[in-house]
């Protein structure tokens, strides 16, 4: 299999462009360097966004549904009046008093299982999970860490090397082991029992080479390997797997946390499990770049007694005034049951398109984090796939795709997401369909 690094991205010179776009990208390159992608065929130049709705240069409007940062809607005037008003009183750092990080981490901190007490907070996903490594190493004196086979988890040196979607040419790192994604083909035997046979077997691999186990961490909606949520439960065997072996389980809910599954503010709910780390990220913010670690205190007691942690900007008082506001506007709003009623009728709608259409394979969702496999004759086209993200961008949607062979339409819109929205969708991917 031929892994797709980045399905969809713009390629150069592929498409011809508006002459102001050429000038804008080569500008990009030229200022940003090479290592930047950008989205679709034709990138999109987009200067405003409201709700579920982003606009371009010229004003018109795109349907917004893979947007899982901007998760209550973009630019949402709570947030942002949360933003501007701490920002325009104070915005230092946690080395000071301040009651905003401690109302925060209070009212966060509810809404998880009594044993996950502590919270502390980084600007980025991918620190919550560097962070999570360096206390895990800290509390099982290992190394090792067992990760999805087209897992992301992050840009740190330690995360890339943890994010097998990156490449070869960056993971697996040393101590990381891959472990083949919860999918039914890949484990014929049950999904619970062989994912967590293949914690197990992991582990063994690490001991040959003489490398303790520190951690399975995974992404509790496995959004990278395709949108993973069922069956419910699945990993329960896996943590339990890996804490036999002496290591800990990370449950990163950069994607699927704050309400999207609908069901539950957070994905490892689904499971039935507690983990020992849960790492936070992209919606906790709507934007503004705010993530961190909520931590069992046992796990961290061996690290707080070596280490003192500092993060600059994270947990800054604009942080705490923006994470409340997002937690208000959920709660207030009905978000996450919102994500529950109009991600089943999604889900259903697309079922139903499928009768039509011989090219969606089998949806896989979670409120409203859903996931399509694109197959011609029967076997996964990331190509065609690749052709219906750029299809529906011209026709008004923005989506993606996703999957090691990048056949898999990740849908994943802000959470204000409404039926008539669903319509749209549905009806302009009818469309494409027909044309493809
Ligand atoms: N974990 C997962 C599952 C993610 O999807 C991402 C970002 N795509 C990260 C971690 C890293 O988050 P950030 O980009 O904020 O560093």
């Amino acid at each position: 299999m031929t892994r797709n690094l980045m399905p969809n991205a713009y390629t150069p010179g592929a498409t011809p462009l508006p002459p102001e776009d050429e000038a804008r990208i080569a500008r990009r390159t030229r200022l940003l360097g090479p290592a930047y992608r950008l989205f679709y065929a034709e990138p999109l130049h987009i200067t405003r966004g409201d709700g579920v709705w982003l606009y371009d240069r010229d004003g018109r409007a795109y349907l917004d549904t893979y947007n899982n940062v901007a998760s209550v809607g973009h630019c949402h005037p709570r947030v942002v009046a949360a933003m501007t008003r701490q920002a325009s009183q104070l915005a230092t750092h946690t080395r000071y008093l301040h009651d905003g990080i401690l109302d925060y981490a209070e009212r966060l901190l509810a809404l998880f299982p009594p044993e996950l007490s502590h919270v502390m907070f980084t600007c980025s996903g991918s620190e919550a999970n560097d962070l999570a490594l360096r206390i895990a190493r800290a509390a099982t004196g290992g190394t090792g860490v067992i990760v999805t086979d087209n897992a992301y988890h992050g840009v740190t040196l330690a995360t890339a090397e943890m994010s097998m979607s990156i490449g070869p040419a960056v993971a697996p790192g040393p101590t990381v082991f891959a472990v083949p994604a919860p999918s039914a083909e890949n484990y014929p035997e049950g999904i619970a029992k062989g994912f967590a046979a293949a914690v197990t077997a992991a582990c063994d691999q690490m001991a040959a080479k003489g490398i303790k186990p520190c951690a399975l961490i995974v992404d509790t909606i496995f959004s990278s390997d395709g949108v993973r949520p069922d069956p419910a439960g699945f990993l329960a065997p896996a943590m339990a797997a890996i804490r036999a072996k002496g290591g800990l389980f990370i449950a990163d809910e950069v994607q699927p946390g704050f309400g999207r599954t609908g069901e539950a503010m957070w994905g490892f709910l689904r499971h039935g499990l507690v983990p020992d780390m849960v790492s936070l990220g992209k919606p906790m913010g709507n934007g503004y770049p705010m993530a961190g670690l909520v931590i069992q205190p046992q796990v961290i007691a061996e690290f707080g007694a070596k280490a003192r942690y500092f993060n600059t900007f994270g947990g800054n008082a604009v942080a705490a005034a923006v994470g409340l506001a997002v937690l208000d506007v959920i709660r207030d709003e009905g978000l996450m049951q919102n994500a529950a009623t109009v991600g089943a009728a999604f889900a259903q709608g697309l079922r139903d398109l499928a009768q039509h259409h011989d090219s969606i394979g089998e949806i896989r969702a979670a409120g409203l984090f859903l996931g399509t496999d694109i197959l011609t004759e029967g076997q996964p086209d990331g190509t065609k796939a690749g052709r219906l993200v750029n299809d529906l961008r011209r026709d008004g949607i923005l989506i993606s795709a996703t999957g090691p062979e990048g056949h898999i339409l990740k849908i994943r819109p802000p959470l204000p997401f409404s039926m008539a929205n669903v319509d749209q969708f549905l009806t302009t991917l009818d469309k494409v369909l027909k044309q493809a």
